[in-house]
């Protein structure tokens, strides 16, 4: 069996290479052995997506006063809930497969290994490849807390398929997953505590507005512990006990759920990737160029495996890239303009630098922010609500990135990264007729 590319994993870079590589007329072999979609469609990103818009449908029903509508009682199904994510799940994976065999992959269920780089091992079957793109995604860091093997944790997939609501949570872990669970189990009225290392939830994301989220879920009833380390964990009649330490001293948190969420580690073990003997980064992530390819040439290396964003639209492009390579076509990787959102009520969503990379690359900028209140439509949608857009911008008037907090931040947040990928300045925004009334014309007021 010899094809012109292997990809192992399923996921959204295996999948958009395999059927971009299809689409361009070449033979192409994908190995998956769970679910074709990878943790993007299955126990990630639109998992997470379809809860949090069941808890935004309740939120809207429990508020609808607000908007001068009554709904006499709001209330839900959690395992009807559960069921609908699992009906979107099987749609969206039944579609990826129909179009990659619309387009001639050759897709094999099963755990794939690596002989060489030009050998794969799958099953009692040898397959043979002219090039081979690895990208078999992200594993769940589980953190070596004193008594974490003693206790009933809960990871995202848990979370994700759990039919009854815990009174209490505690979530280890403060990043994008561990406040979108904090945000679905709030709206559904369960006492969430949020444990956070770093002095701000969100790192990476504008402080700034990170401590707006913040203050507004504490506001909704969430108890943050910033700066703050877990020391141990322990069982009890109630659940789990978390003790943790921090400036104030010590202390212990007692929930009937713990969930931990405080990484992602890419899969690196267990398929044979030795044999390749592929360079590393000095963060000990395997070397990829601009086109993705290692440095074994037709080896590339895409998505979470390569350790560089761990973001599912990352990993879309860098398939593009790195298929465009393989076909002779001009493409390159950047990534000055990767979004970055958290699907929280309200939104939060970033582009491009940050005022921290700024400062530290001791780069000249000013910070510009306007309420969302600028937008008619915000206004209109948004009773009682506050929002805000920042953008960072170079003396020159280049823009060089832009956060928001307020819906909806994550379809809006593009228009500042296309502008920021293409080095536009603010005044660019003014060209472009916006239709009206959008939250969007916010960017034409800067
Ligand atoms: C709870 C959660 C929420 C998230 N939300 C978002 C979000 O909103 N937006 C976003 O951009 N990102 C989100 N992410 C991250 C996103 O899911 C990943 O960035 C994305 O899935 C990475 O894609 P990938 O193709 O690199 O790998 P994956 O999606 O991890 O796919 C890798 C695939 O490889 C397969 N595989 C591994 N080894 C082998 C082998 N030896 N043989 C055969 N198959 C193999 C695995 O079974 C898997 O299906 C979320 C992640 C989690 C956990």
């Amino acid at each position: 069996m010899k094809y012109q590319l292997a990809i192992i994993g399923g996921g959204p870079a295996g999948y958009t290479a395999a059927e971009a590589a299809g689409k361009a007329g070449l033979s192409v072999v994908l190995f998956e052995k769970n679910s074709l979609g990878g943790v993007c469609l299955n126990e990630g990103c639109i998992p997470t997506k379809t809860l949090l818009y069941s808890a935004k449908v309740y939120d809207y029903a429990k508020h609808a006063g607000k908007y001068a509508v009554t709904v006499p009682e709001a209330s839900f199904d959690l395992a009807k809930i559960v069921v609908r994510k699992q009906k979107v799940v099987r749609k969206l994976v039944l579609g990826i497969k129909a179009k990659l065999t619309a387009h001639q992959v050759n897709i094999v269920n099963g755990e794939a290994s690596i002989i060489d780089a030009h050998t794969i091992q799958c099953g009692e079957d040898t397959y043979e490849c002219e090039n081979l793109l690895l990208c078999t995604g992200s594993e769940t860091f589980i953190p070596p807390i004193p008594g974490v093997a003693e206790v009933d944790y809960w990871t995202h997939r848990n979370a994700l398929d759990n039919k009854e609501l815990p009174a209490s949570l505690v979530i280890v872990g403060g990043g994008v997953i561990g406040m979108e669970f904090a945000s679905f189990f709030c709206s559904m009225g369960t006492q969430v505590t949020v444990i956070e290392m770093m002095d701000e939830i969100l790192g990476g994301m504008d402080k700034e507005l990170s401590a707006m989220l913040r203050a507004d879920y504490a506001k909704k009833g969430i108890k943050f512990l910033l700066s703050t380390k877990v020391t141990a964990l322990s069982k009890s009649e109630g659940g789990t006990v978390v003790s943790y330490e921090n400036a104030e001293g010590t202390g212990s948190v007692e929930a009937e759920k713990l969930l931990l969420s405080v990484g992602r580690r890419p899969v690196t073990q267990g398929f044979g990737l030795e044999n390749l003997g592929l360079e590393l980064t000095e963060r000990r992530c395997i070397k990829v160029d601009e086109h993705l390819q290692s440095s074994v040439p037709g080896v590339y290396v895409c998505g979470d495996l390569n350790g560089v964003s761990l973001l599912a639209h990352t990993a879309v492009r860098e398939a593009e890239v790195a298929v465009h390579h393989i076909l002779g076509k001009q493409d390159a990787m950047s990534y000055r303009a990767i979004p970055g959102i958290v699907y929280t009520n309200p939104e939060i969503a970033s582009v491009g630098a940050s005022e921290e990379s700024l400062q530290k690359d001791n780069i000249s900028y000013s910070a510009i922010k306007l309420p969302m209140a600028y937008s008619g439509r915000f206004v209109a949608e948004n009773e009682g609500v506050n929002g805000v857009c920042k953008v960072l911008v170079a003396d020159d008037g280049t823009l060089l990135g832009a956060s928001m907090f307020g819906n909806p931040a994550s379809e809006l947040i593009v228009l500042a990264g296309m502008a920021i990928e293409d080095g536009k300045k603010l005044e660019d925004w003014k060209r472009y007729v916006f239709p009206h009334p959008t939250a969007g014309e916010i960017f034409r007021e800067f």
